[in-house]
Parts: C-alpha cells; sequence; structure tokens
C-alpha cells in the first residue's frame, strides 16, 4: 500500500509563486507525525509533500491521500482532494479546518478525521485495509498521549528548513479568545509525559528545537518540571508563551536555563479595550513595557504578533502599534488582519451580525480582509497594515530594534531580513490576484464550488 501525505499551502507560502523565504519556515510536525502512526503490519511505502517547500507531481500515484489543511488552505485541500479521487485515490481529510467543519469536508473525501488523529488515523488506516473505512472519525474524549511514536522527519526534504526540530509538549489552551482556532478545535488542555517529550528530543540530530505548542505555560508544574528536565540536554529552542511568563521568575529562569532564545508572545493590540473585545484580558497593555524588558534581560527575543481591524481598531491604530514595537524594540514584529476563523466565537458574531464579507476560505490566511470594520473600510484596513509592516522592516526599524534590544543580534537579524522580503512583497497579493491563483487550480469552477456555505458551525 502506498500513502501520500499532503500539506498544501496558502498562496503566499507556496514553493512555487510564494514568498514566505525558507530561513523561516521549520520543518512541520503534523505529517511526520501521522507517518509514524501508520501501523507497521500494513508494511505501507509513505510520502510527504509540503507544498511550502516543494512542488507536488500532480500525477503522483497513491492508494490512500491523507492532507491537512488550516482554513487558508482550505480551498487548495478540497482541489487536491477532488482531483486525485477523480484519480482513483481514497482521500482523507484532517486538521483544524476539517475539525471546525466536518460536513463540509466530508463533501470532498471519502473520511475525515477531527482533532487529535494520534488513534483515529492508525484505525482509519487498518479499516481502508479490511474495506471496511467509515466516513468520519472523531477523537476520543480521553486520548492517550503517552508513548507516541517518534515522528518521521527522515521522510522531509532535508535543508528545506531552518530547523527540523519541531516538537509538542502541550496540546490545546485553557482561555478563550474569541478569534482562536486552538480552543474551537481542542475542547481539553492536555500534555504528554515528560519522559517522553524528552527522549523524542535527545533522539533529535538537531541542536535547535521548535516547540510548537500554542499555550505552553498554563500548567506551571508541568512547564517548570519539562524545563527543568532540558537542562542537562544543552539544546537551544524557541516556542511560544502568553504574556504570563513574565508574572514568575522562577519559570522565567528555568526557561533560560533551559536553553530558551526566543518566545512567540500573542500581544495582539496596544490597547486595554482592544484586549477586553477579543476576551484576553490578561493581556495588559500597561504591563507590556516590563515584561518585554523582563526577557530581553535574560537574553530571549520576542517574536511579537500583533493585529489589527478589531472593533476598537481606528486609522490611528497602525501608528500607535508601530510606535509601540520600535519603542519596546519588539525583536520580531508581525502583523495579521483580525480574522473570523469559522467555528470560532468571533466568526459567530460577525455572521449574526451580517459583517462577514466573504466565506472563500482561501482569503482566511490572516493577510486578508474578509469581514467589515467598524471604525475604517476594508481598503483602510490592509493599506494600513500593508503600511505597518513597511515602517517596521524598514533598515531605520530593523536596525533601531535589533542593537537596541540588548540580545546578541545575529538571529534576530537573519530573521528580520527574512520578514523584510515577505513585508515587501505582500502588497503583490490582493484579494484579485488570491483569487487569479485560485480559480487556476480547477478553472472550470469559482471558489465557491468547494464551500458549502450553509454548513458553517
Ligand atoms: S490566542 Fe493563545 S492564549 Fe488565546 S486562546 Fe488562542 S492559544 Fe490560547
Amino acid at each position: 500500500m502506498k500513502i501520500l501525505l499532503i500539506s498544501p499551502s496558502g498562496i503566499m507560502y507556496r514553493k512555487k509563486g510564494g514568498i514566505f523565504p525558507t530561513l523561516l519556515r521549520y520543518a512541520p510536525l503534523t505529517l511526520t507525525t501521522l507517518a509514524a502512526l501508520v501501523p507497521k503490519e500494513l508494511e505501507a511505502e509513505i510520502e510527504i509533500v509540503d507544498e511550502g517547500v516543494c512542488v507536488l507531481d500532480e500525477n503522483i500515484e497513491a492508494d490512500l491521500i491523507g492532507i491537512s489543511a488550516i482554513t487558508g488552505t482550505a480551498v487548495r485541500a478540497y482541489a487536491l482532494a477532488n482531483h486525485f479521487r477523480k484519480r482513483g485515490a481514497t482521500v482523507v481529510l484532517g486538521g483544524v479546518h476539517p475539525t471546525l467543519m466536518p460536513q463540509e469536508a466530508m463533501h470532498h473525501a471519502d473520511a475525515v478525521i477531527t482533532g487529535l488523529a494520534y488513534e483515529t488515523w492508525p484505525q482509519l488506516l487498518r479499516d481502508f485495509k479490511n474495506g471496511e473505512l467509515k466516513k468520519l472519525y472523531t477523537q476520543p474524549e480521553n486520548i492517550n498521549l503517552s508513548n507516541l511514536p517518534i515522528p518521521r522527519r527522515d521522510l522531509l526534504k532535508r535543508f528545506s528548513y531552518i530547523s527540523y526540530g519541531a516538537v509538542q509538549a502541550t496540546f490545546g489552551c485553557p482561555y478563550k479568545c474569541d478569534f482562536c482556532a486552538v480552543t474551537a478545535t481542542s475542547k481539553n488542555y492536555l500534555h504528554r509525559p515528560i519522559t517522553d517529550v524528552i527522549n523524542e528530543i535527545e533522539a533529535l540530530g538537531s541542536h535547535l528545537i521548535i516547540f510548537v505548542d500554542p499555550s505552553p505555560i498554563e500548567d506551571k508544574k508541568y512547564i517548570k518540571e519539562l524545563w527543568r528536565a532540558m537542562i542537562p540536554l544543552k539544546k537551544i529552542w524557541s516556542g511560544l508563551a502568553t504574556v504570563k511568563i513574565a508574572d514568575d521568575e522562577e519559570l522565567m529562569d528555568l526557561a533560560v536555563k533551559s536553553g530558551c532564545k526566543g518566545l512567540l508572545i500573542g500581544f495582539e493590540t496596544v490597547s486595554n479595550e482592544g484586549t477586553q473585545i477579543i476576551n484576553k484580558s490578561f493581556n495588559n497593555v500597561s504591563n507590556y513595557k516590563e515584561i518585554v524588558k523582563k526577557l530581553h534581560d535574560r537574553g530571549i527575543t520576542i517574536n511579537g504578533t500583533f493585529m489589527f481591524g478589531m472593533d476598537h481598531d481606528d486609522k490611528d491604530s497602525f501608528k500607535r502599534t508601530v510606535d509601540f514595537v520600535n519603542e519596546v524594540k519588539i525583536d520580531l514584529p508581525r502583523y495579521s488582519i483580525y480574522t473570523p476563523f469559522p467555528g470560532t466565537p468571533l466568526f459567530k458574531r460577525l455572521e449574526k451580525e451580517g459583517r462577514i464579507l466573504t466565506k472563500n476560505w482561501t482569503l482566511y490566511d490572516a493577510q486578508h480582509v474578509v469581514y467589515k470594520p467598524l471604525k475604517m473600510t476594508s481598503e483602510e484596513l490592509r493599506e494600513g497594515q500593508l503600511w505597518a509592516w513597511k515602517q517596521t522592516y524598514s533598515i531605520k526599524s530593523i536596525i533601531h530594534r535589533i542593537l537596541g534590544s540588548g540580545v546578541p543580534p545575529y538571529v534576530p537579524l537573519i530573521t528580520n531580513i527574512g520578514y523584510r522580503y515577505y513585508a515587501k512583497k505582500l502588497k503583490d497579493f490582493p484579494i484579485s490576484k488570491m483569487e487569479e491563483i485560485q480559480f487556476k487550480w480547477n478553472p472550470n469552477h469559482d471558489s465557491d464550488e468547494y464551500i458549502l456555505k450553509e454548513e458553517i458551525a
């Protein structure tokens, strides 16, 4: 049996025609994990295609094709699914978007997996072998995260990523920010046994570890134990954290001792009114400056993410945010548009208010406006966001932020160069161009063919 696992890419993130540089890309974990979960007795040949780093051969043959999609890649995933099903392959869809929209995904696939697939994917493969494939496989309530197999990183294209060492220790998040697909897809906050995580890190060839956990520090006892256990490994790592990390001196010190060099922190907005609107009120804007200083003082660089277009945002919010980023010297700032992913409280609210402008999921990549903002037009929002990227990745701002943070400048310099390229190219992908490219995937139909609008959760 041959199994092909595909990670479709959004238009701006594809190898062919995309603008996201390799030096910002780490190896994906989903497909390598699915490959490792294939039962040995099936003796399957497995191939992985990540459209972010290679071009998919559409004539490729496989008995079963698994495609993992987020909302921004769902239309591409459906186009590929339709294509390969016509060629006789059995297609399974899973990932965040099929979890949010299983009915829609089922329309395009022979089977759909929702939630974490550690138990359902091997079961699905056995069912397929026995000719008993079901249409829907749902994550069981009590999922066992012990003794997970080591992801098959050997199946990835070498030298296509800045790091192969993506690892995940915790799953889900206890908070409920209104825009976030993490809480919309995972009911519980879970973690793996610490010895399993340590064994996996030890077995990795990579010195650089990327933790992909969306919200890892919410169980303090667990995360402190994990970071303590990592100290003897002498790895360096980066990952995500909420601003709450700065409330706990011991936690920050342990992060450093365990090898932490960089954290992605969702600041989201520089207005406390905004943090209330998005239901992230533990983000207290008055403390941001001090949080950044505490982490910089420990040599930790900050990948700070900010959103534009929340209901309190007006045309001045772009400048306020850029000024803040420059003032506190965020090492690697990133801007997105506040995006109502289906299944989230934000989507439901905007849908009720009649403010959703399109349900073409390709545009749900957090860089395009898909709803009606309150205090500006859609065009002003898009223009303001492009302006913020441009200002922030000017040479002047890069030098000011990197040299002023007090953290060694080498890695931030490289990543800033990567984002400078991305920031310059973003304007080349207006909605019209996105739709034009999407249309080429299936010239006989418009994008709505892929989307069952009435089934939005
Ligand atoms: S944005 Fe972060 S903190 Fe908020 S719910 Fe999502 S993962 Fe949790």
